[in-house]
């Protein structure tokens, strides 16, 4: 498995970071998690090289916020590929009609494309597990303003954003390689907050379920778009000191080392 982040930071697309977008290639599929503005990033050279051979391209959506779907067209006209799949969350996860808030997105004035005329395919994710390409895909409900989803492949990975921690989701992350988990305000930030502590997950509540968690590896996403370089490193850097576990930064367009998940 690899993993390119490709948008790393939440909300907004700022200081040099694409909002919310991960691109995970396993030798016979490849998955989008989220298409936040940094899907924007396939069309740069040094990643199209990563998805030659791809032909098609199954899209995990968290949920429906613009930060995550900003880049569905952005993907959808890389040309290598022949057909992209949005696999985007229902009832009982999230009250939404996708088909119907895709197609506007997909027709005039916003785009000269109708989703009619496109290659798109929209799967309506309604349950706790689907077998996707091949893989064995496990999606959960998480607390956020509309509802959004943690979703979870093979042991490869799982991918938890835009929700506050839940400890009751513990379960859903067990004998896992990599977790990827949304570290939004930093402890003092956070302490000042009580509006975006009860919509985000914040360094304190992560630093304790990571801890809990005990995933071989850990990366934080969705980040606070807010902070420079130097803050960033130093909440991460606490992160691993407080929760025991090795934490990746991630980086834009380089791929995180892989320890081989299945
Ligand atoms: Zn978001
Ligand atoms: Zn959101």
């Amino acid at each position: 498995m690899k993993l390119i982040p490709l948008g790393i930071s939440g909300y907004l697309p700022i200081n040099g970071r694409h909002s919310s977008c991960f691109l995970v290639l396993f030798d016979d599929a490849a998955f989008l998690l989220d298409a936040g503005t940094g899907a924007a990033r396939m069309h740069e050279p040094a990643i199209r090289e990563h998805l030659e051979g791809v032909r098609e391209l199954h899209v995990l959506l968290s949920h429906y916020h613009v930060d995550h779907t900003a880049g569905l067209y952005y993907a959808f006209t890389v040309r290598s590929i022949e057909r992209m799949v949005i696999h985007a969350p229902v009832c009982p996860f999230i009250q939404a009609d996708p088909e119907e808030a895709i197609r506007r997105y997909f027709s005039p004035p916003l785009n000269s494309y109708t989703l009619d005329t496109t290659q798109l395919v929209i799967e309506p994710v309604n349950g706790p597990e689907k077998t996707i390409a091949g893989h064995t895909v496990r999606f959960w409900a998480q607390k956020h303003p509309g509802g959004s989803v943690g979703i979870r492949i093979d042991n490869a990975l799982a991918y938890v954003t835009d929700t506050v921690v839940m400890e009751e989701n513990a379960g859903h992350l067990q004998d896992l390689d990599l977790l990827m988990h949304e570290l939004w305000l930093n402890e003092e930030d956070a302490a000042k907050d009580e509006h975006e502590n009860n919509r985000h997950a914040c360094f304190g509540p992560v630093a304790a379920f990571v801890a809990k968690v005990k995933p071989a590896r850990m990366m934080p996403v969705h980040l606070y778009p807010g902070y420079d370089d130097a803050a960033l490193s130093a909440m991460i850097g606490e992160l691993e000191r407080r929760s025991g576990v090795p934490v990746i930064m991630p980086q834009e367009g380089v791929p995180a080392a892989s320890a081989g998940g299945s």
